[in-house]
């Protein structure tokens, strides 16, 4: 669509970073322009299942389109971060990166038994870190509805590795 087009011409592939070899999709001009991160909320609500009762992001640019998102549909936001920055109980999970692993963090009642949970982020890449945090959704009982992402590198197959941990309902705006 249009939109989408508007969407996709603001987001600047950056050759070599963070390291040689690697494009990185840098949102920041999309995020500069208040329309187009507006029409960039309204469409992450309006590709997402209603009657959701928690969207959860994932630090860091999962903060900046899941609570907007999470506000427009009358949810909560619960915050998943890096290991050692959340202050109360929390679950953990580690998982493998390019190079080394990651632990991610969730607050152990930020979801209750039977909570219809989405997942936001910006990019969807190898699908590790959606893989991750819909393992600490369910592990406190949340049911994980869908994932909704502004872009989608389809190159790096995510929807394998989300299809292989049961998560079937994700969409891409770009
Ligand atoms: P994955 O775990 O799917 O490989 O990587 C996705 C996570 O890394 C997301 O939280 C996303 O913010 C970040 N990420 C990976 N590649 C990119 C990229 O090219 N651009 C941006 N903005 N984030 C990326």
């Amino acid at each position: 669509t249009a939109e989408t087009r508007d969407l996709a011409a603001l987001i600047a592939d950056v050759p070599d970073f963070p390291k040689v070899g690697v494009s990185f999709k840098d949102i920041t001009p999309l995020l500069s322009s208040p329309e187009a991160f507006q029409a960039c909320v309204d469409a992450l609500v309006a590709a997402s299942p209603t009657d959701i009762d928690v969207v959860c992001g994932m630090e860091a640019r999962g903060f900046i389109f899941g609570a907007p998102v999470a506000l427009a549909m009358g949810a909560s936001f619960v915050p998943v971060r890096k290991s050692g920055k959340l202050p109360r109980d929390t679950v953990e999970t580690t998982y493998d990166l390019e190079y080394g692993t990651q632990t991610l963090a969730i607050h152990s009642d930020a979801i209750k038994e039977g909570d219809r949970v989405l997942i936001v982020d910006d990019v969807l890449a190898t699908g590790g870190t959606v893989a991750a945090t819909a393992d600490l959704v369910r592990r406190l009982g949340g049911s994980l509805v869908a994932v909704s992402v502004v872009m989608e590198l389809a190159y790096l197959e995510p929807r394998e590795v989300l299809g292989r941990h049961r998560i079937d309902d994700v969409t891409a705006l770009v």
